[in-house]
């Protein structure tokens, strides 16, 4: 590590305890960055690390609320407003009994570079709760949410920050949410995104993360000669990503053989079909059931408190949550033949996995290039709401898709302005960290 870079991660780590997922984010993009300082010292003059590794503002607060037996409640809620030198704050709200400080503060720090990525104009944030969504009715959830955006409705807003979903927070949340900002505020504004078509979303928003990342997959595989016809694939996750991931990598003629969730993974050799994924969208959509009941309902084998990289395969789209693919399991993916990781979640490898991802020549797309496409389509949906208008469905695919192309075209120029071709971890991190650097420098020391 250069001692700029060393001297400022031990600050935040001293500063931020407790919140491990934070620490590697930071050094994960800071390490990734030491070139760039060596070859502008004028980042390290503006004490530019220093400024962004501190949000402009965390707010945490009670959700207090009350379920079927009418007994109270009560959660954590969190926004963290990270950076907003080129836009307005933007990213989801998590609802997982898993979130505390640590992981929005993680999420909402990849969420600057990756928002800068997409060359629309938002900045950094990201939210949630340790609610847990998983067995509650309806109007619990509903309860829930409004709730919380009784006490968020103060700090968010068209022009200021802009939450979305992410996991445990769907249509449905979105919904609930929305409805109680606009009672207490007798507003129309894009205030969040990811809304339904009947009242401002866009279409392609439900598919663009997944679909976002199979665009950058089909770009890798581009650049090195190879395509996705024919390829076999693991899918992680059966939510919102691996759904749209899966439906994807199907229309482009590749197989994809697993999804998973935190009960285990199915395996289905035969290739999971339309029809089937049809099942999925029901099962976890509508009857919000098990992937287990999959594998009931297929004949297929299912491997209980498992994940999918043990199967051989072509291409891994990682489509589930932090840090399932650490060193010993990326080498069982090389090992395997894997030539190709997208991640479709956020920070799913660890340090140690990239590594090894790199040193065996994979094409490993990080996070925060490959799913991309959420938040650039929720910028989409921004465009559409200000302009009280709404673009058909070739229109927003088409965009995404180009921005996806953008995206890895700026990654990977990046890295090789650096000597580093092929390594989209620094070219995304560089190419996402100048604009919003210069953008803080041009607006003097805030
Ligand atoms: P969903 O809630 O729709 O689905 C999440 C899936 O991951 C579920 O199958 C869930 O299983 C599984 N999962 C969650 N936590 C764990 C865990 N700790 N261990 C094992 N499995 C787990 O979320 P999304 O699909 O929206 O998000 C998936 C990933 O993609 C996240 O990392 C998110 O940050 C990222 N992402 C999402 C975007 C979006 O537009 N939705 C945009 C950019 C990134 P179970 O049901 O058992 O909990």
């Amino acid at each position: 590590m250069s001692s700029y870079v060393e001297r400022v991660y031990e600050h935040v780590v001293e500063k931020n305890e407790s919140q491990p997922e934070f620490h590697q984010a930071v050094k994960e993009v800071l390490e990734s960055l030491i070139p760039v300082f060596e070859k502008e010292p004028r980042f390290e003059k503006y004490k530019i690390l220093e400024r962004i590794t501190e949000p402009e503002r965390v707010i945490m607060f009670r959700v207090p609320w009350v379920n079927d037996n009418g007994d109270i409640q009560v959660n954590r809620g969190f926004r963290v407003q990270f950076n907003s030198a080129i836009g307005p704050y933007k990213g989801g709200l998590r609802f997982h009994p898993s979130v505390n400080l640590g992981i929005i503060k993680f999420l909402g720090f990849e969420q600057i570079f990756k928002n800068s990525l997409t060359g629309i104009a938002m900045g950094g944030g990201k939210g949630g709760s340790d609610f847990d969504p998983k067995g509650k009715s309806d109007n619990e959830v509903m309860r829930f949410c409004q709730s919380l955006m009784t006490e968020l409705f103060r700090y968010v807003g068209g022009r200021i920050d802009v939450p979305a979903g992410d996991i445990g927070v769907g249509a449905r949340e979105i919904g609930y949410l929305y409805g109680q900002w606009k009672k207490i505020t007798q507003s129309y504004e894009p205030v969040l995104t990811g809304k339904s078509l009947e009242f401002g979303g866009s279409l392609i928003r439900p598919e663009a993360t997944g679909y976002g990342s199979v665009y950058f997959a089909l770009e890798m595989l581009k650049a090195n000669n190879e395509e996705i016809k024919g390829k076999t694939c693991l899918v992680s996750g059966k939510g919102n990503v691996a759904q749209y991931t899966t439906e994807k990598c199907i229309e482009l003629g590749a197989k994809v053989v697993t999804l998973s969730d935190s009960g285990g993974f199915i395996y289905d050799p035969e290739g999971i079909t339309k029809e089937k994924l049809d099942y999925v969208f029901e099962l976890e959509n509508v009857r919000r059931g098990r992937i287990k009941e999959y594998a009931e309902e297929y004949g297929v084998d299912f491997y209980p408190g498992e994940r999918p990289w043990k199967i051989k395969a072509d291409i891994a789209f990682p489509s589930a949550t932090q840090n399932e693919i650490d060193g010993k399991v990326a080498k069982i993916l090389v090992d395997n033949g894997i030539i190709a990781v997208s991640e479709g979640a956020n920070m799913p490898s660890t340090a140690e996995a990239i590594d090894i991802f790199h040193e065996n020549k994979i094409m490993f797309g990080p996070g925060k290039a490959g799913n991309a496409g959420g938040v650039a389509t929720s910028g989409l949906e921004m465009a559409q709401n200000f302009s009280f208008t709404s673009w058909n469905r070739n229109t927003v695919d088409k965009k995404l898709h180009d921005i996806m192309i953008n995206i890895h075209k700026t990654a990977y120029n990046a890295a090789k302005d650096y000597g580093e071709t092929g390594n989209y971890v620094l070219g995304a991190n560089i190419a996402g960290f100048k604009k919003v650097a210069n953008a803080m420098i041009l607006q003097g020391h805030w």
